[in-house]
């Protein structure tokens, strides 16, 4: 399924895509054959990211992989062990530069490193290091997941709330996935700034699914 570069070489896996694509859940999926394979894995996220759980990757469907929360990407290098085969990164873009550069070497050591991270900010403007990560990557998926408007493929991340800094940390309360079509980086809300109600968006997806 991936690139078979020998024994001793190392090599890079982006998963990329908007909220709700599921990168999380195909990370745990990757992580979890590496350890029925008896491969050492180690698992790392910003400490941004406590949306559900401080010492856990968590995906929105429940799934959960013990992690190590670090504040910079540098911590990650420090915090290798000997043996790991497999590193794992999640929510990758919320990192500076810096994780380019630890991946590569990562890699250059022989490592497998799988990161997942959102590709485009709710701007649609490509997101801090994933982008020059997919570039130099050796296998880059980039996942969908399901318009929440019309049940198309959706690529972007609309943003529900009127606020306009880049990180937003949140869930269903402050974004859902939109296809090209049906995003609107322009999305204002109304004068409570309350999260638009998208229980008809929802109910028309389901139907869709359904039918
Ligand atoms: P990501 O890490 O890309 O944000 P997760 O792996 O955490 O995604 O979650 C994927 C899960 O999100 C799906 O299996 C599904 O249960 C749920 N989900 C919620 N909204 C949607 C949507 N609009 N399209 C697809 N899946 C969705
Ligand atoms: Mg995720």
């Amino acid at each position: 399924m991936f690139i078979n570069q020998g024994r001793h070489s190392g090599w890079i896996e982006v998963v990329c895509g908007p909220m709700f694509s599921g990168k999380t859940e195909e990370l745990i999926r990757r992580l979890r054959l590496s350890l029925i394979a008896k491969q050492r894995v180690q698992i790392f996220k910003p400490v941004t990211d406590n949306r559900y759980s401080e010492e856990h990757i968590v995906s929105h469907d429940d799934q959960k992989f013990l992690c190590t929360p670090v504040s910079e990407s540098s911590e990650i290098l420090e915090k290798i062990r000997e043996h790991t085969h497999v590193i794992g990164v999640d929510e990758a873009q919320f990192f500076d530069g810096e994780i380019v550069d630890i991946c590569q070497v990562l890699a250059n050591r022989g490592r497998r490193v799988i990161v997942a991270g959102l590709d485009q900010d709710y701007l649609g403007v490509p997101f801090g290091p994933i982008p020059e990560l997919m570039a130099i990557a050796e296998s880059v998926l980039k996942l969908k997941a399901i318009c929440m408007v019309c049940g198309g493929l959706a690529t972007k991340t609309q943003r529900l709330t009127a606020e306009t800094k880049q990180v937003l940390v949140g869930a269903k309360d402050h974004y859902e996935a939109r296809c090209r079509a049906c995003f609107d980086p322009e999305l204002a809300v109304g004068e409570d700034d309350r999260p638009i109600d998208t229980a008809k968006n929802t109910d028309s997806v389901t139907r869709q699914i359904s039918g």
